[in-house]
């Protein structure tokens, strides 16, 4: 997994045009009325213990300081994320998920193995299917499952069904769909993320499970290396499109809150940490006081780098936590 860097993730295109992209797409954003009310309460623990955390694009950002929950206050209106998922921002990110696509397929051939280990066969939804990094993946493994997708992007669709063209496809929002299927499996990769109404997604997912059925997804983890060494400076503070991010303490809390049992936690690419870290070290030196002398000093150490990665993977603080969340058999 050692070739899974920051670079090779996010292409050179990606980095130079993403916060001009940003910049444009929050200022449509912001010609649009938003009369949502500002949250008192953090939505995951309902703690009123919440404070300003950061303001990125004209979306204020707050955070719990319970659970640590960071979230959009108050959270985009509909028509505001109508209106940034089918706007430019959209198709230049699935153009840079088809520029980065072979780069991005062994981090889900990792995930895959550990799917397979729990379910080998059924029926599995995969929710943002985006251009089908995953579908693809999945495919190359001969896998036994059936697959679904759930995508909202017309961009994406149109992307999947060339690449797919039997694949069974809903291009709609999760919430808008009525099923007849109950799922053995769903997958949800760094998409909980852009979620406005977490309670009623996450309830969705789980009624759209089978007993014993499997959810598997990916959030970046702000209880993480990356996260502390960047602060407010991280390149995944993007509202609207990112307006809830976790850390495991509040993935643990929402899912118990919602039924699930938690079967396990990983996060398995501190190399992506590390390499992100010593781009922004070598960028500046504001970051030389989080980080500290040892660190800023053995992180030049090719061997020490490459130890220090396998050990944020195995104390679950590296900046992309995978989950592996279960519903139980007498629901
Ligand atoms: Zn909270």
């Amino acid at each position: 997994m050692s070739k899974i860097t920051f670079d090779s993730i996010h292409t050179q295109t990606k980095q130079k045009q993403l916060t001009e992209m940003m910049h444009q797409s929050a200022r449509v954003c912001h010609e649009i009325n938003n009369p949502n009310p500002e949250l008192t309460h953090c939505s995951i623990c309902q703690s009123t213990n919440i404070s300003f955390h950061v303001e990125k694009f004209g979306f204020q950002l707050d955070k719990c300081i319970d659970c640590g929950q960071i979230f959009c206050n108050p959270m985009p209106s509909h028509e505001q994320l109508n209106s940034y998922y089918n706007g430019p921002m959209k198709t230049f990110e699935n153009q840079f998920f088809a520029d980065s696509f072979e780069n991005r397929i062994p981090i889900f051939s990792h995930r895959i193995k550990i799917i397979h280990n729990y379910v080998k066969q059924g029926l599995l939804l995969d929710i943002g299917s985006a251009i089908g990094i995953f579908i693809e993946a999945l495919q190359r493994s001969n896998t036994a499952l059936s697959i679904h997708c759930c995508e909202p992007s017309g961009d994406a669709c149109t992307r999947l069904k060339q690449r797919f063209p039997k694949i069974h496809l809903y291009n709609k929002w999760l919430q808008e769909l009525s099923f007849k299927e109950k799922y053995h499996a769903i997958t949800l990769w760094d998409t909980i993320e852009h979620i406005e109404d977490i309670d009623a997604f996450t309830q969705k997912i789980f009624s759209l499970l089978k007993p014993g059925g499997y959810w598997f997804f990916s959030t970046p983890n702000t209880n993480s290396f990356e996260w502390q060494i960047a602060g407010k400076d991280h390149v995944q503070l993007l509202p609207p499109g990112h307006i809830n991010l976790f850390n495991p303490n509040s993935i643990d809390i929402l899912m118990q809150r919602h039924g699930f049992e938690v079967v396990e936690m990983q996060t398995p690419n501190g190399t992506l940490d590390v390499s992100y870290i010593d781009k922004l070290t070598q960028s500046s030196n504001k970051y030389d006081k989080q980080l500290g002398g040892f660190l800023r000093t053995n992180l030049q150490d090719k061997n020490f780098k490459q130890k220090f990665a396998q050990l944020l993977s195995t104390t679950t603080t590296a900046g992309n936590v995978f989950v592996i969340a279960r519903k139980p058999n007498n629901e």
